[in-house]
């Protein structure tokens, strides 16, 4: 620094603030220089002004016109980090009402300074520590400012100003608070940080504390009335600071590096504190992301367990198989009054070269009856081959062979639903007779229950020898739909035209319709497309209030904060800083709730596979790494507008505000 200037030079200030149509000035036309190593007291009656030139002088806020040299450089040339670089580095504010962080312990309060400036955190924790040792705090270190007394908390505020070296101590009304036996253990303490060479500026309305000081600078109505020097006193200032001074960590080690990262991450654990001081309201703010979140996941993952299970049961009937049906479509009304597509037809197209096997089928529904037992079941005649193009599996007995087929024979394979109508067991249902319509058949085959895709069907299903079905049940010649089981090598497609063909050929019209398996398979991974984005749609909606809801909720918070942002400004916070912190809170809410949602969604899962017996849900890597992504992007978008509000208050409005 320049020695030939005085360390703070005010020229011609004043300061006025907007009052309504007006303004009022506070400060006018201040004249003050103040040396290096100088305790200066600067008294006036409330409402003299007295704060407003403390701020100034220590770069809280700016002179409406005149000059304010620091060291010979004029602070009008400085933009906002530079002066928080100045507060950071060089000034260190006691306030009368301490305005300690309530969240934080003395430790973390003392260290904040240097947290800005960028000193490790062992270095920093260190110093800190024996900043309040030397304080006279040694067993107060992991105390709250709540459990502390006034004297307690206003050392523990004085540490604070130390922390980054504190070359120029500002304290306005310390011992305002304070009973007079703190207050003279606190003016005592200024007055040996003065004899260790700090300068100490002292704002009191009390001419008696105003006596600590050798000069003592009178201020009325804004202006300076007076500026006395005492004689220099021979009475040796106490020297206990400056005794343990020498083994202090030295302030601001490693500051130099003062990396953005470190910054970040304890921009984080600031996060993580005031998300702790506030759980009830954390809670609350985050439930909408929570609910979007779950929902939005469970949905996806409960399409693509269905999806999953569809495909699942497509690729066990093959996807070379093709199905034909009388009618224009699905759903055509006529379909059952068309009669043409019969026997003769499965016959002719088993004769195609490409064509592994063919399964005609009928069905109707008849009451089954075993002895006094009786039920109503959907009887389907179908061929030998029926098991393996439907990929059922038997849990007793067998299916019907083509000889019973030839033979019309009176036996019936039954499932696990009719099975369970009837009889105690699979085994013991093999060989009974039950009673289709009128037609006794011999049960030969019970299949095993199936995994249906949503909850249970308990429809029941009989299946019996399609020949035994038309003619001993159903007494009609045409048959419901022909499924055609395509050779391995033939191209479904091309076959499928073949049938097609051949069909028109025999009919002379187009009466009937084909299905193949593979159209179906497109259309329900083209369908679950579809579904897939109107839920995220959804999912993008109801996330979007959840992150208004967020935002809604931390721009309160800064208004709530706005000492606590003052108090991080006077200390030296950049306002990227500030930013930085409230923006990390918002992503981390954000993020805690998108946790919180998929871990909700699984407790769902878990649920439903409890009580509702393989609901199917799937929770795909990509979908709850998505979810979370997600959720933090909202918290930056929507924490972005509060963050911005918090960097660009002025630290003297923020401190202001009580
Ligand atoms: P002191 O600290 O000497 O009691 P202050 O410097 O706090 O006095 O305030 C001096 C005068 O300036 C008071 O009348 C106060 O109302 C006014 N004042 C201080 N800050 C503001 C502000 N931000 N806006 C408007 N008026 C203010
Ligand atoms: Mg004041």
């Amino acid at each position: 620094m320049h020695t030939a200037e005085p360390l703070l030079a005010l020229r011609g200030v004043s300061r006025s603030f907007p009052a309504g149509e007006d303004s009022v000035t506070v400060l006018r036309d201040v004249d003050l220089d103040i040396g290096a190593g100088e305790m200066v007291a600067i008294v006036g009656p409330s409402g003299s002004g007295k704060s407003t030139l403390m701020n100034l002088l220590g770069c809280l806020d700016q002179p409406s016109t005149g000059s304010y040299r620091i060291a010979g450089q004029d602070t009008r040339t400085l933009d906002d980090d530079q002066l928080a670089r100045l507060r950071r580095e060089h000034f260190g504010f006691v306030f009368q009402r301490y305005h300690l962080l309530g969240d934080l312990d003395a430790q973390d309060n003392v260290a904040m300074p240097a947290v800005y400036a960028g000193t490790p955190p062992a270095a920093r924790a260190a110093r800190a520590r024996a900043l309040l040792e030397r304080l006279g705090l040694p067993h107060r270190i992991g105390y709250r400012p709540a459990q502390l007394s006034g004297g307690q908390q206003q050392r523990v505020s004085i540490a604070r100003a130390l922390m980054n070296g504190g070359q120029v101590i500002l304290a306005d009304e310390p011992t305002g608070a304070l009973d007079s036996a703190s207050g003279e253990e606190v003016l005592g303490i200024l007055e040996a940080l003065n004899a260790a060479g700090h300068t100490v500026i002292l704002v009191t309305h009390d001419m008696q504390v105003a006596a600590h000081a050798r000069r003592v600078v009178e201020i009325s109505d804004g202006r300076i009335v007076a500026d006395r020097r005492a004689a220099p006193s021979a009475a040796a200032a106490p020297a206990r600071i400056e005794a343990g001074a020498a083994a202090l960590p030295a302030a601001g080690a490693g500051r130099h590096g003062a990396a953005a990262w470190p910054r970040l991450a304890e921009a984080g654990r600031m996060a993580a504190i005031a998300m702790r001081a506030h759980k009830l309201r954390t809670l609350l703010t985050m439930l909408g992301i929570i609910i979007g979140i779950a929902s939005v996941v469970s949905v996806v993952a409960l399409g693509e367990g269905s999806r999953q299970r569809i495909l699942q049961d497509i690729s066990a009937i093959g996807t070379n198989t093709i199905e034909v049906y009388p009618g224009a479509g699905f759903g055509d009304e006529r379909a059952a009054r068309v009669q043409t597509l019969n026997t003769r037809d499965a016959d002719a197209l088993a004769g195609q070269p490409f064509v592994a096997s063919v399964s005609p089928g009928v069905s109707a529904s008849r009451s089954v009856r075993y002895r006094n037992v009786s039920a109503t079941a959907s009887i389907a005649g179908v061929g030998a081959g029926y098991a393996d193009v439907r990929g059922l599996t038997l849990a007793a007995g067998r299916w019907f062979g083509e000889d019973a087929v030839g033979l019309r024979a009176q036996q019936a394979v039954i499932d696990d639903n009719t099975r369970k109508a009837f009889f105690a067991s699979a085994q013991q249902a093999v060989g009974k007779i039950l009673v289709l319509g009128n037609v006794p058949c011999r049960v030969v085959g019970v299949t095993a229950p199936k995994q249906s895709t949503f909850g249970g069907n308990d429809s029941l299903t009989v299946w019996i020898p399609y020949t035994t079905a038309m003619t001993r049940l159903l007494g009609q010649n045409y048959l419901k739909s022909i499924t055609v089981r395509v050779a391995d090598d033939v191209p479904t497609a091309a076959a499928q035209a073949a049938i097609e063909s051949l069909l028109q050929r025999r009919h002379g019209r187009s009466d009937f319709y084909v299905n193949n398996m593979d159209t179906i398979r497109q259309t329900i991974e083209s369908t679950s497309a579809t579904m897939t984005l109107l839920i995220s749609l959804i999912a993008v909606i109801s996330l979007l209030v959840g992150g208004i809801g967020v935002m809604n909720i931390m721009l309160v918070s800064v208004t709530e904060r706005t000492r606590e942002i003052g108090v991080r400004m006077a200390v030296g916070a950049r306002p990227g800083d500030i930013r930085v912190q409230f923006l990390l809170e918002a992503a981390l809410v954000c993020l805690t709730g998108g946790i919180g949602g998929v871990l909700l969604a699984g407790l769902g899962r878990l649920a439903f596979t409890v009580f509702a017996d393989g609901f199917p849900m799937v929770f795909s890597a990509a979908a709850v790494s998505g979810a979370l992504l997600c959720s933090t992007a909202i918290g930056v978008l929507f924490g972005f507008l509060p963050a911005r509000n918090a960097a660009r208050m002025k630290p003297i409005d923020a401190l202001a505000r009580e």
